[in-house]
């Protein structure tokens, strides 16, 4: 209450935007709604304290209490992704792409060769793009999906890796709609040496409630953001087999970070409690669920999805012969309260800029109780949208009046 007296205009600047997520419909696939218990953990007076080093062996005095937050939020790690004894967890990284950094940083020298997914399939800019760090200190090369079919095609991969003989091959997948083999992928990696790391950003709530194959048992490193289908806070956590564990551990701190975010810490652990329940596990599976039916609605609508449809949260749908680009679509559909990103397909012909395609996910709508009639209705909504540009407006006040049925968590 203090700010709404002391400082009006954060405070209403906070109160202008829980009022657009609330009347929006949020289809990001990145995105999601934490539970107040998350965001009361990240707006803690943990935020105060500085902790650099790790529990029991820290820099700084009074570490006392925030060593059990860090302690708890690996325990429930642990528990929430079933990981074996002989791994190791740390939960410093600041977010996702510090946190690959660190992984790169910890098992390679610069120079190296990492084979992971292009990015214009699927991949993400912390895997080798030429415009992030990654694509500057280390030897990407990429593997990507087929023509034909949209998908990996895992036997391109090994001729790939077996040419090419990567120090580590990477899994990790931002824009990618379908089932990923781990197990393929360790074959792979044996064949040729290297090491198999998993990045599970966008999955990670699916793998702990055990609707998608968890990489754990089968690779070496799996790194995640704990923000998208995980539904906890803005942070990063890496998981590794107990011989990578110095490594890591020095490459996070101090090879890249100072203190760590100790109350984005105690979210990891709200978040983690959270998705050992039974609910979360339902609410994964109606994640699934709800993206198989907003897959058939919109192509009942006539829209051309990659790889034909969804196996996880997450549809790329392509605008190609529809007369509107990536870029017009997303703000145009922005102006009827439908929030989603354009989105480069595989093979595209357009620029990044204003690619052919958009992204969807429904891993923030399942979180508001939305079922599979409500994704019939959001695909009519889009279909309508971009057949006739001037229902905008009115589609924005039928949304806002629809998402006032399915209150958000935390908001
Ligand atoms: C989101 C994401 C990241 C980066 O996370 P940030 O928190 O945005 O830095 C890294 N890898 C993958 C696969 C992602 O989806």
């Amino acid at each position: 209450m203090s700010l709404k007296n002391n400082d009006k205009q954060v405070y209403d600047l906070i109160q202008k935007e829980r009022k657009r997520q609330a009347e929006v419909l949020e289809l990001i696939a990145s995105e999601n709604y934490t539970s107040k218990e998350v965001l009361e953990a990240l707006g803690s007076v943990l935020n105060n304290k500085y902790a650099e080093g790790y529990p029991r062996k820290r820099y700084y005095a009074g570490n006392e209490i925030v060593d059990q937050v860090e302690e708890l939020a690996i325990a429930r790690t642990r528990e929430a992704f079933d990981l074996p004894i002989d791994w190791h967890v740390n939960v410093q990284p600041y977010s996702g792409s510090p946190m690959n950094l660190e992984v790169y940083n910890a098992l390679l020298e610069p120079g190296d060769t990492i084979m992971a997914l292009d990015l214009a399939h699927g991949g993400h800019l912390t895997h080798g793009s030429k415009v992030n760090v990654s694509g500057k200190l280390y030897n990407f090369v990429h593997y990507g999906v087929t023509a034909k079919s949209e998908r990996l095609d895992y036997m391109e991969i090994l001729k790939l890796a077996d040419q090419h003989r990567p120090k580590l091959i990477l899994s990790g997948f931002t824009a990618y709609p379908r089932e990923i083999d781990f197990e393929k992928f360790r074959d792979i990696a044996d064949k040729v040496g290297a090491i198999a790391m998993a990045d599970i950003s966008h999955i990670a709530g699916l793998v702990s409630a055990g609707v998608h194959m968890s990489p754990i048992p089968f690779f070496d490193v799996v790194t995640t953001t704990t923000h998208k289908t995980l539904r906890g806070p803005r942070a990063g956590i890496i998981m590794c087999k107990d011989k990578y564990a110095t490594a890591i551990d020095k490459s996070v701190f101090p090879g890249s970070q100072g203190g760590p975010h100790e109350n984005a810490i105690a979210g990891i652990a709200v978040a983690m409690k959270e998705a050992k329940t039974a609910a979360f596990r339902k609410y994964s599976e109606q994640v699934v669920k709800n993206s198989k039916a907003l897959s058939k609605a919109l192509q009942d609508f006539g829209f051309r999805l990659v790889s034909g449809g969804s196996d996880n949260h997450l549809i790329l749908m392509d605008l190609t012969g529809k007369n509107i680009g990536g870029k017009d679509a997303q703000n145009l559909l922005e102006k009827a309260g439908i929030i989603l990103n354009r989105n480069m397909i595989p093979f595209d012909k357009r620029s990044p800029m204003d690619p052919s395609g958009l992204r969807l996910g429904t891993a923030a709508v399942t979180s508001r109780g939305m079922k599979e009639k409500e994704m019939s209705k959001i695909a009519s909504w889009i279909a309508a949208v971009i057949t006739d540009h001037s229902v905008a407006e009115q589609v924005k006040e039928e949304v806002k009046r629809f998402t006032k049925n399915f209150p958000a968590p935390g908001l």
